[in-house]
């Protein structure tokens, strides 16, 4: 019989900053050895994989498009055996409907929805193969509620969770788990377009009155790929201080 594998990885889409950042840090806290997924930001993930290493955990810093399936592929296929995905990698924007181009459209999707398509099915073989596998996606409030001004980044948003809910029902038999955290208004570079009234605005509506910080997404994260999260599938757990309720 195969040896039970003592070192768990855990691949995490966009992971150079932010909540994905956050949630690498608390997988190295938690044992994991760490693929560190960027696109753009190459001195972010090579700082995040040397603070890690310091630490003692392992880290692997693997560059690609989220919307480009052939460099998921290769992505995936330098990262080894993957334990968990991640699927954190997304891009936001506002605007008014009317004013969306094509391009912003198809941009948005094949990053937020696209790319947990490219990324699922480049792991899933593996995960069914070994009959054991968890796959965590964001989502966001927005896309449970939908958002004036963020029509797209909504619409790609439940489509996760429409993803997210079938592809647990099909690959549950094998074992896998398939979850999503859908984060209320978190205090990363996404949000950093806001103005200073927006912001208080937007706490002044949180019942905990108060935004996210990438930590509470990343031990919302980490549940799901615990045991805690053994007999969970195709849920969504939504870490927004009650501002969903
Ligand atoms: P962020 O600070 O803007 O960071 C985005 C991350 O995604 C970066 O690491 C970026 O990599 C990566 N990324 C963007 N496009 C990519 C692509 N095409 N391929 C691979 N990686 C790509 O965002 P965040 O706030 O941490 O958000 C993380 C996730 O949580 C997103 O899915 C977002 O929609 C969701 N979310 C965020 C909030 C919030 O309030 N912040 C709320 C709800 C949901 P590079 O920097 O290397 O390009």
């Amino acid at each position: 019989m195969k040896e039970e594998q003592s070192v768990k990885n855990v691949l995490i889409t966009g992971a150079s900053r932010g909540i994905g950042r956050a949630t690498a840090i608390a997988f190295a806290h938690a044992g994991y050895r760490v693929c560190i997924n960027y696109h753009l930001h190459r001195a972010e993930a090579e700082e995040l994989a040397a603070y890690l290493r310091a630490d003692g955990a392992a880290a692997e810093v693997l560059q690609a498009d989220v919307a480009d399936a052939v460099a998921v592929r290769e992505m995936v296929a330098q990262a080894g055996e993957v334990d968990v995905l991640v699927n954190n990698a997304g891009i936001a924007g506002q605007r008014l409907f009317t004013d969306v181009t094509e391009d912003e459209w198809q941009r948005m999707l094949a990053v937020n929805l696209t790319g947990l398509f490219h990324c699922a099915q480049a792991v899933l073989p593996g995960m069914i193969h070994r009959k054991k596998g968890k796959i965590i996606a964001l989502s966001s409030i927005w896309g449970i509620t939908g958002g004036s001004c963020e029509v797209a980044y909504s619409a790609a948003k439940a489509g996760v969770i429409g993803l997210v809910r079938s592809l647990a029902k099909e690959v549950g038999p094998s074992n896998i788990q398939v979850n999503c955290v859908a984060p209320g208004v978190i205090d990363t570079d996404m949000n950093r377009v806001l103005s200073v009234a927006d912001r208080v605005a937007l706490c002044e509506e949180t019942p905990l009155m108060r935004m996210g910080t990438p930590e509470d997404v990343a031990r919302s994260i980490l549940f799901f790929a615990g045991p805690g999260g053994d007999f969970i599938t195709g849920q969504v757990l939504s870490p927004n201080g009650g501002f969903v309720i």
